[in-house]
């Protein structure tokens, strides 16, 4: 499995990431976890990625339970966490309204709360999950500071931020932002056309990308059977699988860009992870693009 520097010497990522998103639907116990996250290591996938939002704030208990059962997987591994998004569920019976919170306290206390559940002494990576509209740069950064001084994250990013909001952020830091996780796929190709890419890769930021298989919806939505067409002759045509050849259409765009697998279903999550051994010519890539947008590239 490659390896993906984001600080020289400090920080390195998989090439591939496994998504802790859906884990409450997995139907898994603490020991299937443990399972789980023991295969993704036998093929080099050593990132893990969470938030305190996920399973409407249970997520990251679930997997707490598994490192408590196994302890010696943590020093294995790289936990990603993210806060800020609140919304009306039993875990936060006080909220009335879906939003984000990117203030000084509220993000201190979130990390706190998803080193307990996580079960962690310190997380490696902290992402604020949205830019929240109210956001105040210098609130952000002061939360990161005291968290970083207090050894509780290693390292701070972002998720879904604009090239602007992140280099708002990080003009109030001295030391850097190691990611912007986005939603990069066939079917959300925005960021390559909206300066966000670039900027990143200008500023050689490595981006994690979500939802690469449209969150599933690539295998069955009628609004994706172009693309499921074109994807499929080009899986039959180069010997690979349907959801190979869209993880490779996300793979090819430079910057090296981390997918992260979203799937339960370790036999899934070994098929996409061998997706790093495959590659696209210019015109499979263009003709995946254009089927997913439904028109020609000018
Ligand atoms: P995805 O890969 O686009 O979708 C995963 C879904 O596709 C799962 O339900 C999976 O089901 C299904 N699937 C995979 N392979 C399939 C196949 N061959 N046939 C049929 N169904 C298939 O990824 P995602 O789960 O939406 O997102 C991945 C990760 O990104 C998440 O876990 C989370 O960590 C992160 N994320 C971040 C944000 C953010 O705002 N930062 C937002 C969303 C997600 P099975 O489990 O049954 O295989």
């Amino acid at each position: 499995m490659q390896r993906v520097e984001l600080v020289k010497n400090e920080l390195s990522f998989s090439r591939m990431v496994q998504g802790y998103w859906r884990l409450t639907d997995w139907n898994m116990h603490a020991q299937d976890i443990v399972r789980f996250v023991e295969q993704g290591l036998e093929l080099g996938i050593t990132t893990t990625d969470h938030a305190d939002v996920y399973g409407a704030f249970t997520q990251e208990a679930l997997f707490g339970q598994a490192l408590k059962l196994a302890p010696g997987l943590r020093d294995k591994i790289e936990v990603v966490s993210k806060c800020g998004i609140l919304f009306p569920c039993d875990k936060q019976p006080d909220v009335r309204v879906v939003h984000y919170n990117n203030d000084t306290d509220y993000i201190v206390a979130a990390a706190e709360r998803s080193l307990k559940e996580l079960a962690v002494e310190y997380l490696d990576v902290l992402l604020i999950h949205r830019p929240d509209p109210l956001m105040d740069a210098d609130a952000v950064a002061e939360a990161f500071v005291r968290l970083r001084a207090a050894g509780k994250v290693k390292h701070f990013g972002v998720s879904n931020f604009s090239a602007s909001k992140f280099a708002l952020l990080q003009s109030r830091l001295d030391f850097p932002l190691v990611t912007n996780q986005l939603e990069i796929s066939a079917v959300h190709t925005d960021y390559l056309f909206d300066g966000n890419l670039d900027f990143l890769q200008q500023h050689s930021v490595k981006p994690m990308a979500w939802s690469c298989l449209g969150g599933g919806g690539v295998f069955h939505d009628f609004q994706y059977k172009a693309l499921r067409d074109c994807a499929g002759a080009i899986a039959e045509e180069s010997g690979a699988s349907l959801d190979q050849i869209l993880m490779v259409f996300v793979l090819s765009i430079p910057g090296q860009i981390m997918p992260i697998i979203g799937s339960g279903n370790i036999d899934r999550v070994r098929t996409q992870a061998a997706s790093l051994s495959i590659s696209l010519t210019r015109q499979q890539w263009f003709s995946l693009l254009e089927a997913a947008r439904g028109y020609k590239v000018p």
